[in-house]
């Protein structure tokens, strides 16, 4: 599970840059480095741990100098992953990095796989598993939002709540071991309805966070909006309005947005994903067919529908059958061309849009987009105060979900009068299920999984 080797992998992005840094990690790091670091001036002796030195890096058996560079050494434990760690700083470019690389592997370095070295953070207790996941979500931020939370998650805002709770939790297994080691104590009677009440609240806080995951998956993963309409009602216009720039084609004939176009917005911090469908309507051509079918399939996995209406002309029965294919969904109906004379009949609009609210826009003109915009926010984040805990991940939902039915199982075994010893298996279930989260995760292929998501020197 835990190779006790040292690896070594670059660290920043790849490509030109002004610095890059080539991390090493394992007993040998320290070793490894020094076989290739000569400090400047001459000067030998080891490294500090926890400065930077100023040297060059030098083939040992060539002697060629490679690169000058700023060398830091953490010794363990405190150091990323609570290994010994050296970071090399050396100039960035993608030459120069593959060739430091390479001479460090050649002195018996291996190349780290993705999360690597967080996952060796993780197994030597530096930071528990939803912080390890919280490191890779701030790395894939895409709004200030979306870092905040990874970044409250990283400090163990999310550990610091579930060990709270497992201490909740902890307090009431204890009530029921006692029943089951002192038998002749009547605890049983005395505690049953206090208990049910203790394990309710902390089931209550529980299904509170697990609810939080949707309003933090949207931030995660960015709310995917779709917006739809018969041709030549101003899809493309819309997207374009909307990013503030011109990237889709726009064209007086019906039909040319023949793909689905997805461009990301950010909404107030909230990322947005829009995709811009072909027209929903009866296609002959073969190829705006399966633009078709595919803009069918975008609306049903879509979070949001924007369904553009064009308020210069009257309805026709494509508006309407759009219209029915929406309807139950959540979204708005955007009234374009509102710099044109209105021919759009508004109780058509009222009636044919049901539960849907509207907005009159124009693309053309960028007008009404401000109202539009905060619609929609309001629309996606339909509770719209920030919980104070957000779960942004499903393995994390999953294993709360567990602790959660665990807590209803063992309410109500505790109402039904069952034995002490039943009642504690499910208690444990939830202890598992809180713990989960927090890292107590024996699987290799879970720990497989999530840090293979990492990338490489990470
Ligand atoms: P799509 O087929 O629904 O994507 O429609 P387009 O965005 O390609 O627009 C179709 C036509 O309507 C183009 O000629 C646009 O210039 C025009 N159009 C789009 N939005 C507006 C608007 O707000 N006002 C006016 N006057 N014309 C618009």
């Amino acid at each position: 599970m835990y190779k006790e080797d040292t690896i070594a992998a670059v660290a920043t992005p790849p490509g030109e840059g002004g610095v890059a840094i080539i991390r090493l990690s394992g007993p040998r790091a320290e070793e490894i480095a020094g076989k290739v670091f000569a400090r400047a001036g001459g000067k030998d002796g080891a490294l500090r741990s926890r400065c930077l030195t100023y040297g060059t890096i030098r083939d040992p058996k060539s002697g060629e100098i490679m690169d000058e560079v700023l060398v830091a050494l953490m010794r363990k434990p405190l150091s990323y992953t609570g290994e010994d760690v050296v970071e090399i700083n050396c100039h960035g470019g993608p030459l120069v990095t593959r060739r430091l690389l390479q001479l460090i592997l050649a002195q018996g370095a291996r190349h780290a796989d993705p999360g690597e070295f967080t996952r060796r953070a993780f197994l030597n207790g530096r930071i528990d598993l939803a912080q390890a996941e919280a490191i890779l979500d701030l790395t894939q931020a895409r709004t200030e939002t979306g870092m905040k939370l990874a970044l409250q998650q990283m400090h163990g805002g999310l550990s610091k709540w579930i060990a709270e709770l497992r201490e909740e939790l902890l307090e009431i297994l204890a009530q029921v071991e006692a029943a089951i080691d002192f038998p002749e104590e009547d605890i049983e009677l005395l505690h049953r309805g206090d208990l049910v009440a203790k394990i309710e609240s902390l089931r209550e806080k529980i299904t509170g966070i697990i609810q939080s995951y949707e309003w933090g998956r949207l931030f995660r993963e960015g709310a995917k909006v779709c917006i739809a309409g018969r041709p030549n009602v101003g899809k493309s216009s819309l997207l374009n309005a909307l990013l503030g720039e011109e990237r889709v084609i726009v064209t007086a004939i019906p039909g040319t947005t023949r793909d689905v176009i997805e461009e990301s917005i950010n909404l107030g911090g909230l990322p947005v994903v829009l995709w811009d469908t072909a027209g929903i309507h009866q296609a002959a051509d073969p190829v705006e067919k399966i633009g078709v079918e595919f803009s069918l399939k975008r609306l049903e996995a879509a979070d949001a529908i924007l369904v553009v209406l064009d308020g210069a002309s009257h309805h026709s029965s494509e508006d309407e059958t759009i219209l029915r294919v929406v309807r139950g969904k959540k979204g708005l109906i955007v009234i374009n061309k509102s710099d044109l004379p209105q021919q759009l009949d508004p109780s058509w609009v009222a009636e044919a849009a049901a539960d849907k609210a509207a907005v009159s826009v124009s693309a053309l003109k960028m007008t009404g987009l401000n109202e539009l915009e905060q619609i929609l926010y309001d629309l996606l984040l339909t509770k719209s105060a920030e919980p104070s805990i957000v779960l942004t991940n499903a393995r994390h939902k999953a294993a709360l979900q567990r602790a959660s039915d665990g807590l209803d199982a063992s309410a109500q075994a505790l109402q039904r009068g069952l034995s002490a010893e039943f009642v504690t298996v499910e208690l444990f279930e939830v202890k598992d299920g809180l713990e989960e989260v927090i890292g107590a995760v024996d699987s290799e292929d879970i720990l497989e999984r999530i840090f293979s998501k990492f990338c490489i020197g990470k």
